[in-house]
């Protein structure tokens, strides 16, 4: 089976600043610069330098046909066609200078004398100006960074918070699906906003806080967006760790300026996502951190406590660790309204994928209850995000439209990672991982209690190697022990068909992770569900919040002896011993039909669950 890694997204940065590109245009005008000047030098040294006296006879003997005159620098064209240069004292003039060598006066009117400005005239202002330009070019640059950073040091105390206005992208409650009771709930507030007189009229006390509980992704933001999209009223976004850095009594100040500027914006909503990263109980934490922490949560409680009755500011946060919050927060006059949003059910999948498949060009064949049917604890984010993959695939086939195919494709993708078609492996890895996956699938067929196999593949995908897709039925929200007992054997099917086939000393690791979830969900049996009748129905240890400079530890502490640790341990082992027991006697059992379908494997590389089922002679037999 495979392993789920979450891949992070890593946000691009723009790196080029418009300074330093500022300065390489800059160097390039300066080679410029210089190339026209050596050109211009070069073709000077090709024409013959006379005195000016051969230049006088010249003009006497009617040979010249013009001078260009360039401070001084004249340029001599004969008659036929030749250039001389030679050279008087600048300022100057070559007509007077011509008369005083005698030239007959009237010859000189009718020379052609050109006083230019040329090319080289302008070089040399340029670069005598030029070593000053540069440095003050480097001033102002060092200036103005300087003045960058002094800037955002003046800029700690102000709080980073995004501003939605009301004319912004609005959203509304009908771009967020399946979550009826939550909308209802916040209607309340969204009529506050619009009409606050109607509730003060009558001495109702407007709602502050409202806590918006659940797991990443669950739509917490959306939701709070859409109740200023609703109510028409600015929305400021920040997050909880923005208010802590890493310079003291800067949280504070910020929570500060960020009510200021809300309720200069009343009315409106303030935002916190992550409230937990500063609403955690006081006292709770180990390390420099908490001090900041606390003084940062005091001044949110202080400014909750402040607002006027007719302040029309409702502060909205989110956390999917209500448990770990500080009291005070929960108090009524703050936080005293709570939110739960769910993961989406089946139906609530429904609508949130036809939420954004709205505007996506759509196959006829696309079923979206199918593909909302196959992702049973996804979130209303994965569900973007497969929606949004499934456009991507079709755009780099060149289709015109989105179909089934592209979404079903784009489930796997989420669930488990990009294929990887370039990962490959050699025919005997792959002959193992084909055992391995059918291994799986065998054991998970059979036992009564396992999810229905939907797919068996050695296409690598993510860290996986090949892996085994089941899914059950209709979303289950408790498990039982069986349940648990037969999921623990079909992720042991892997190792144990490698065992069979190939004996016991050539297992490999490809097991690693399948062990590692088997013994972790056998140990959960023991000692958090109580589903072990040898040490009774209770909880052993229990997770204590601990913060180390701001990072959670989430620590398992034992409350129990050194003996009973052993006794857990021994129930694990029974567990995991009875798991391989039943997955090697299936194997054992059937391994004609192993063979056969690691043999399809190799063959086809995927099978799906009609082909599988074809070959295990019948669909899945479930448990009543
Ligand atoms: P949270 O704040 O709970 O972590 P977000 O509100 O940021 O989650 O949700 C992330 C994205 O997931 C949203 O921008 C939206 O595209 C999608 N999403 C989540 N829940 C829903 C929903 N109920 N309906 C429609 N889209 C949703
Ligand atoms: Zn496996």
């Amino acid at each position: 089976m495979a392993n789920i890694p979450k891949v992070p997204k890593i946000p691009k940065k723009a790196s080029e600043s418009k300074a330093s590109k500022g300065f390489i245009y800059f160097l390039i005008g300066l080679a410029l610069l210089f190339g026209i000047y050596s050109l211009n030098d070069g073709d000077k040294s090709n024409i013959e330098r006379v005195p000016i006296s051969q230049v006088v006879q010249e003009v006497k003997q009617d040979q010249v046909k013009k001078i260009q005159d360039d401070k001084g620098n004249l340029t001599v064209e004969l008659r036929d066609g030749k250039k001389q240069k030679t050279q008087i004292g600048s300022g100057q003039s070559v007509t007077t200078l011509l008369k005083d060598y005698g030239v007959d006066p009237a010859k000189v009117e009718t020379l052609d004398v050109v006083e230019s400005t040329d090319a080289s005239m302008w070089v040399n202002i340029i670069l005598s100006i030029l070593p000053f330009a540069v440095i003050g070019f480097f001033l102002y640059f060092m200036m103005k960074q300087a003045q960058g950073s002094n800037n955002q040091a003046m800029m700690f105390g102000k709080s980073k918070a995004r501003l939605f206005g009301p004319d912004k992208k609005k959203v509304t409650f009908a771009d967020v699906a399946g979550v009826e009771e939550a909308k209802q709930e916040l209607n309340e507030i969204v009529d506050f906003l619009k009409n606050p007189k109607k509730f003060t009229d009558l001495g109702a006390k407007i709602p502050k806080g409202v806590l918006m509980v659940g797991l990443p992704g669950t739509g917490k933001t959306l939701l709070s967006r859409a109740v200023a999209g609703e109510a028409g009223v600015p929305f400021f976004s920040i997050s909880g760790s923005e208010f802590v850095e890493m310079f003291v009594g800067v949280g504070a100040s910020r929570v500060r300026d960020l009510f200021q500027r809300a309720k200069k914006n009343a009315p409106c909503i303030i935002f916190i996502d992550e409230i937990d990263a500063v609403g955690r109980q006081r006292g709770a934490g180990l390390g420099g951190s908490h001090d900041e922490r606390e003084q940062t949560l005091n001044q949110i409680l202080v400014e909750m406590d402040g607002f006027e009755q007719d302040t029309n500011v409702i502060v909205m946060a989110a956390t999917n660790r209500p448990d770990v919050l500080d009291p005070a927060l929960l108090r009524p006059g703050r936080f005293d309204r709570r939110v739960v949003l769910d993961a989406p059910d089946l139906k609530s999948r429904v609508s949130i994928l036809e939420v954004h498949a709205k505007g996506k060009p759509l196959e006829k064949d696309v079923d979206l209850e199918e593909i909302a049917k196959h992702t049973p604890g996804f979130s209303g984010a994965d569900l973007a995000n497969l929606v949004n993959e499934a456009a991507i695939l079709a755009g780099r086939r060149n289709l015109k439209k989105v179909s089934q195919s592209e979404l079903t494709e784009a489930v796997e993708k989420v669930l488990l990672g990009p294929e990887r078609k370039s990962h490959i492996l050699s025919p005997k890895e792959k002959e193992i991982t084909a055992y391995h996956e059918a291994g799986h699938a065998i054991v998970g067929h059979l036992l009564p209690h396992c999810d229905k196999v939907h797919k068996v593949s050695v296409v690598s995908r993510g860290q996986a190697g090949g892996y085994t897709w089941s899914i059950p039925d209709e979303d289950k929200y408790m498990h039982s022990k069986v349940d648990f007992e037969d999921q623990i054997a079909m992720m042991l099917g892997g190792r144990i068909a490698e065992k069979v086939i190939y004996g016991a000393d050539n297992v490999t690791t490809g097991a690693e992770n399948d062990l590692r979830q088997a013994t972790k969900l056998a140990r959960k049996m023991v000692v958090e569900y109580g589903m072990s009748e040898k040490m009774g129905a209770r909880v052993f240890g229990h997770k204590e919040e601990m913060v180390f400079l701001g990072r959670e530890l989430g620590e398992h502490t034992k409350d129990y002896s050194e003996a009973t640790a052993n006794k857990i341990d021994d129930e694990v082992t029974r567990i995991i011993g009875e798991g391989i027991r039943k997955a090697e006697k299936i194997i054992k059992d059937h391994t004609e039909k192993l063979k056969t379908i690691s043999k399809e494997l190799l063959e086809k590389e995927i099978l799906n669950a009609a082909e599988f089922e074809k070959i295990m002679g019948g669909p899945k037999k479930v448990a009543a």
